[in-house]
Order: C-alpha cells, then structure tokens, then sequence
C-alpha cells in the first residue's frame, strides 16, 4: 500500500467507510477511540507528545460548579480536561479550552519522555505496538533498498529470492518476526520470571524510534514530491496558464539533509528513555546493553534506507 497509490486509495476508502458506517450505528468518535489503526498509531504516539493538555486541578475539582468543558458532549472523545492527561485519548482540539468560563485549560510544552514516566499504566500491547512499528518500517523500506543500491555486490542486490513470486510477502514478513523475536530474546535475558516486565518496559523506549522512522517515511516522500503539489493543484483550477510553473515551485531538496538529523534525534531520545527505563525497573545491565546494540543497529538502517 505505501507504493500503490490504487491500494492506499482502497484503505482510505475503507477507513471512510468504517468511521461512517460506526458513526451511524453506534455513535460519533467510537471508530476512532476504538476501532481505527490510524487512530491507535496516533494514540500510541501521544505518549511521547510534546504537547500536552493540562486542567487547574484546584479549580475543576474545588471551585467549579457547572463543567461547562463537558457539557452538551463538549469534549468528542468523552474525557474531563482533568483526565485526559493520564489517556492517550485527547485529540488536542481544544473545545473544552474554547467552553470553560474559568479558563483553567491549557496547553503545556513537555520533553517527550515526561509523559512515559508520569503514566500510570505500562500496557504490553503498546510496547509490543512499539516494536511492531519499528520492524514494519525496516519491512517496508530495507527489501527496496536492497534491490536498488548501488553501493551493495551486484549478486545481493540481485538475490534470486526476490524473484520468486510471492516473495516479498515472505521477505516482508520475516523482517518482522525476526526483529521481534530478537527484541524480545534480549529481554528474556532478563530471567522468564521477569520477561513480561522487562518486554513492556523496555519495549516503550523504542517508540521514538518508531516515530522519527514513520515521519522520515513521508518527510521523505515530501521531499522527493513536494514540489508537484502547487503545480498539480494549478493546472486542476486552470491557473496552468495564467502563471509560470517555476512560481509555484519550490525547491525542497535541501530539506533532505533534515532526515539524518531526525532519525539522530529519535534514536537518542530512545536510548535515554532507555537508560532511565534501566535505572527505575531495575533491569539487568547485559538486557541493557543488548537492546541499546539493537536499537544503534536500527539507528544505522534508518540512516541508510530513509
Ligand atoms: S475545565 Fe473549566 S469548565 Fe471544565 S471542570 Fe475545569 S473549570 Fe470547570
Ligand atoms: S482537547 Fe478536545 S479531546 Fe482533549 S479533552 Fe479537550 S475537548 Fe476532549
């Protein structure tokens, strides 16, 4: 689906179809709070926001009489402004900000790893979710890279297995299972009592890897596209002709140089969450170790393959 633009059109569609089929049967915002993979991708990311929404708690939950941010279904995904730090929830859209009379409701810049050490669950499908991310983007972008660089021996980029039908399904596949399996091996390190413990704890620091390789996805494709766009949409409404197509181009490719300095930055948040993940949960050093080599081993695919 990343590369037919048909297949991306269909899963649109599909998402579409899903959010107004559900929004008629069982109400407004239940296919996105419960349903949409979109909206759990965005859920899983609001961990490492930012940005954050915070609520005077003295003035909620002492002075306030009338909650006039909830009232007339105010908030779309039913949260109190006082909740909804602790959910992954808030979509940001601020009506609760817009409705209160006592303007108790705001938006506060935090580091990425505050809101991971303030929550109050550490849930095993987000960090097997976080990892999961990772392996899929190594899975969608490693097999092309591959295949077209030129750097690589003429016989691996041209390894017969890509040739035999349906393999890429299999490559795609393996690539996953195989980083899974490897990530959670290193946690079991940790001894099979503590495995479950060590998997979600550790498992959480490679989010910011997971988001600075999604982004680098379509920055990149931004960059190498971008500059079709204002053409496009010019000779859709018939302005091709009233003005020079060099106007409403721009060059982007200067931003290329911004994609090895995201995947930096993301790989050293998560390694830093990591340490401190380590010190709090009491991890075993040699489990510490071994996920800081996978995640540098990541770290230099991504460098290479965005
Ligand atoms: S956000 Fe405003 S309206 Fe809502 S409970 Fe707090 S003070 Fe009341
Ligand atoms: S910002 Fe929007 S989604 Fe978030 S708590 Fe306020 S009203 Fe609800």
């Amino acid at each position: 689906m990343f590369s037919h633009a048909r297949a991306t059109g269909w899963l649109l569609l599909a998402i579409l179809a899903g959010a107004v089929v559900s929004g008629f049967l069982f109400g407004k915002r239940i296919w996105c709070q419960y349903i949409c993979p979109l909206g759990k991708l965005i859920g899983q990311y609001a961990t490492i926001s930012s940005v954050v929404l915070r609520s005077n708690s003295n003035v909620c939950l002492s002075q306030c009489q009338t909650h006039d941010c909830i009232k007339d279904a105010g908030c779309p995904m039913d949260l109190h402004p006082s909740a909804s730090k602790t959910t992954n929830e808030c979509i940001l859209c601020l009506s609760c900000a817009r409705n209160c009379p006592h303007k108790a409701v705001r938006l506060d810049a935090r580091f990425p790893w505050q809101g991971l050490f303030t929550q109050r669950n550490w849930e095993f499908s987000r960090a097997f979710f976080a990892i999961l991310l990772v392996a899929l983007i190594l899975a969608v972008k490693l097999p092309a890279w591959i295949a077209t660089n030129d750097f690589l021996p003429h016989r691996v980029r041209n390894l017969s297995l890509f040739d035999i039908p349906g393999s890429n399904l299999l490559i795609f596949a393996a690539i996953i299972i195989g980083y899974f399996v490897l990530v959670s091996v290193v946690s079991l390190l940790s001894n099979a009592k503590d495995f479950k413990k060590s998997f979600v704890y550790t498992g959480y620091a490679y989010l910011p890897l997971a988001f600075v390789g999604w982004f680098n996805i379509y920055f990149r494709e931004f960059v190498d596209h971008g500059h079709e766009i204002l053409p496009l949409a010019a000779s859709i409404v018939g302005l091709s002709e009233y003005i020079r197509m060099s106007w409403v181009t721009p060059n982007l490719a200067t931003l290329k140089g911004l994609i090895p300095i995201i995947t930096l930055v993301g790989a050293t948040i998560s390694l830093f969450m990591l340490a401190k993940i380590v010190e709090d949960f009491s991890i075993r050093r040699v489990v510490h170790r071994l996920h800081q080599l996978i995640m540098a081993c990541t770290t230099l695919l991504f460098l290479f393959i965005m």
